[in-house]
């Protein structure tokens, strides 16, 4: 059922299953339905593009990390907010990741790793 990027990449679920979903969040089903990764966007990757900046620096959350919607497009090469080419992390951290926290620790250490290795770019 998931792709090569485990969970990050959700697909859309029934309708009368967004509806539950909406009850118990209280929230109306057409905004939960507007965050549903579109079909078009659920393709096998090898790497999944992000912004660090824009990850780390949630201005909803300031403890959070966050994940944009865009960048699940297969599309997006450049941050909407900064202007620069977007990273890259392998789509294997989400599926070994369980959660959000968790894949952002390991989306730390590969940038760790990558800087260390003196590469200067991270895609
Ligand atoms: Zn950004």
């Amino acid at each position: 059922m998931l792709g090569t990027a485990g969970w990050i990449l959700f697909p859309a679920i029934s309708h009368s299953a967004l509806e539950a979903f909406a009850t118990l969040a209280r929230l109306d089903d057409d905004r939960l339905s507007r965050i549903q990764t579109p079909p078009g966007w659920l393709t096998d990757r090898r790497c999944v593009p992000y912004c660090f900046r824009c990850f780390v620096l949630n201005d909803a959350d300031v403890s959070a990390p966050r994940w944009k919607r865009e960048w699940l497009d297969p599309t997006a090469e450049f941050c909407r907010v900064h202007h620069w080419l977007l990273e890259t992390v392998p789509a294997s951290v989400f599926r070994l990741s369980n959660h959000l926290d968790a894949a952002h620790r390991a989306i730390s250490r590969y940038r760790k790793k990558c800087l260390s290795r003196g590469a200067g770019h991270l895609r």
